[in-house]
């Protein structure tokens, strides 16, 4: 090869290098609004202690999250202690047994179990105990609706989910046969893992569970960028590690997922 042809050459190469870099340029301007950069390139897995999920978060996310954490925690006098945490747990049990926190049966049997009324009187005592009336109470001072709760009737199938949150109703979704007691039967003599904690009632669980569901509520409504394209919050079907961090601080949840527990005799 001849200079000139090696200069030209290298003319073409500069000139596409350039174009390459104007490109990136673009996209990452497009980008940026959404798409904030993690402390730490790992992947994430489920089973991350809580200081490598942290790292995939964002700063410019992590710290409102960490603000209305802060917030939750000065207004409900305390943080993520673990008496504090059993003793709120059973203040929310109990206020669901009386009239205003929808009177439920622990074994959620009985006449109107497992009504959307119910359920809405149920996610105000949890916004009062946990989140200092940070996701229901907000709502209503906005003069909105608060999250809606909807129980269908769908017939029992393979993808057997228990509950889901609909963004498009802003309501929590639960499926009534996966509540009934030929699926749920929990006790002391047969106790549960739900979120990690040790539940005796089916009424434990199902607190649990509406807590999980209003984790999703609180991202879709207050933190709607991150509801909409977090890297950190949209992986694993919405479970990534945003989730991770508010449910474990705001109801000690430290996984996402329930089973039996069986007792050794
Ligand atoms: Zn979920």
């Amino acid at each position: 090869m001849k200079y000139g042809s090696l200069l030209a050459c290298g003319a073409l190469f500069s000139t596409a290098g350039l174009a390459c870099l104007l490109a990136q340029h673009i996209i990452m301007e497009r980008r940026q609004p959404s798409q904030h950069r993690a402390q730490s390139n790992k992947r994430f897995k489920r089973d991350m202690c809580e200081h490598e999920y942290v790292a995939l978060i964002p700063m410019e996310e992590l710290k409102p999250l960490r603000a209305l954490l802060r917030r939750i925690h000065r207004q409900r006098g305390w943080s993520t202690q673990l008496a504090h945490l059993d003793a709120a747990w059973e203040q929310v049990v109990q206020e669901a047994q009386t009239l205003q926190g929808g009177a439920w049966h622990v074994g959620l049997c009985g006449e109107g179990a497992l009504c959307s009324e119910s359920l809405r009187k149920l996610s105000m005592v949890i916004d009062g105990v946990f989140l200092a009336g940070a996701l229901q109470q907000r709502l209503l001072s906005f003069g909105k609706q608060p999250v809606g709760f909807r129980v269908v009737e769908e017939a029992p199938g393979p993808d057997d989910w228990i509950s889901y949150f609909d963004e498009q109703h802003n309501q929590i979704v639960l499926r009534r046969h996966r509540w009934g007691l030929s699926c749920l039967d929990v006790s002391e003599e047969r106790p549960m893992s739900c979120e990690g904690m040790i539940c005796t009632t089916n009424l434990q669980v199902l607190a649990h569970t509406i807590a999980h569901e209003m984790v999703h509520a609180l991202v879709y409504n207050f933190f709607p960028a991150i509801d909409a394209s977090s890297e950190a919050y949209l992986p694993d079907e919405r479970h990534g590690p945003i989730f991770k961090l508010l449910n474990k601080h705001l109801f000690g949840h430290t996984i996402d997922s329930f089973r039996q527990v069986f007792k050794i005799g």
